[in-house]
């Protein structure tokens, strides 16, 4: 395995980065990569995020991808992240998979912004049962991005700078104790010059009242994941994986789930001590970062916003 230094000086890293690009090579998909800044410290950032998507056979992403295209042209969006299973069953096989152009280019290309992905279990072929004979290549998600405009995965875990925000993406499908620390080394330094808040995100949700609340999974983010953003000025944590839209808070961090980004959407029978609102319905999450202001919603298909008032955070 090959890893990324998270510490290599960040001129170093664009070479490396614009290297492996150039030579056409692949990224090992366990490497952990800083990306540097996508988009301009200086400017406000309007970005969306969304779980849960591409399911053949469903009219629900495509219901999720209008929505997103009628915001964008009232208040135009600059970035985007998926919270992982980008591609159901199984994931991709190759970088050639028509899942690329029928399940993400016809709905996200059009609108020409990047977006920065996570994997879900079901990217990596860990689908119920229907995977066992033939699951996905994980790693052709992250060799893709060579070939699209808007899909932009650098690494299997990665850090990036846009606008005022430092994102962090996880990889919680192998989440372990080196992701661990890699991710606890960043948060343990400054803030990068310009940027105010800090965004973490990744498949798998911390609380929740959806079905896997009980997950394994889960359960260890509760011990390994939460105390280290709420110890370190993370401003909120997005997930997938439970399809549903939900707010909640556990010590004192913004947790928000939006999973209903294309499959079917699952009712919220357990209501979770930490929530504070949730419904079972499809949508995504809606962000808008300013140096000075940071304002957070969760809106079904049809614009809706899941709580009257907006989450804010000022500084
Ligand atoms: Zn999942």
């Amino acid at each position: 395995m090959v890893v990324v230094s998270g510490r290599r000086p960040a001129a170093a890293r664009r070479v490396f980065l614009c290297l492996v690009a150039a030579a056409g090579l692949a990224l090992p998909s366990r490497a952990q990569v800083l990306a540097g800044t996508v988009l301009p410290a200086s400017q406000p950032l309007h970005f969306v995020a969304f779980g849960d998507f591409g399911r053949r056979g469903k009219p629900y992403e495509a219901q999720v991808a209008a929505a997103i295209a009628r915001l964008n042209q009232t208040d135009p969006i600059q970035l985007g992240l998926t919270l992982g299973d980008n591609f159901y069953e199984c994931g991709v096989h190759d970088v050639h998979d028509p899942d690329f152009h029928d399940l993400w280019e016809v709905f996200y290309g059009p609108l020409h912004i990047p977006f920065y992905p996570t994997f879900g279990n079901h990217d990596y072929g860990e689908g119920e049962g229907a995977c066992t004979l033939r699951h996905g290549d994980p790693q052709a998600e992250i060799d893709y991005s060579r070939l699209s405009e808007t899909w932009r995965m650098p690494a299997a875990y990665y850090s990036f700078n846009a606008g005022p925000v430092q994102f962090f993406a996880l990889d919680t499908v192998k989440w372990n104790l080196t992701e661990r620390a890699w991710l606890e080394a960043l948060l343990k330094q400054p803030l990068p010059p310009g940027i105010v808040w800090r965004v973490v995100y990744g498949h798998h949700p911390i609380h929740s009242s959806g079905r896997h609340h009980i997950d394994p999974r889960v359960k260890q983010l509760q011990r390994e994941l939460l105390p280290l953003l709420a110890s370190h000025g993370v401003t909120f944590y997005a997930a997938g994986h439970d399809h549903h839209l939900e707010h909640l808070r556990a010590q004192g961090l913004d947790l928000f789930i939006a999973g209903g980004g294309g499959d079917s959407v699952r009712p919220v029978h357990h209501h979770d001590r930490q929530s504070l609102a949730a419904v079972s319905s499809h949508g995504f999450l809606d962000v808008s970062a300013t140096a000075q202001r940071i304002e957070v919603r969760l809106l079904d298909t049809d614009l809706k916003p899941l709580e009257a008032q907006p989450w804010t955070k000022s500084r």
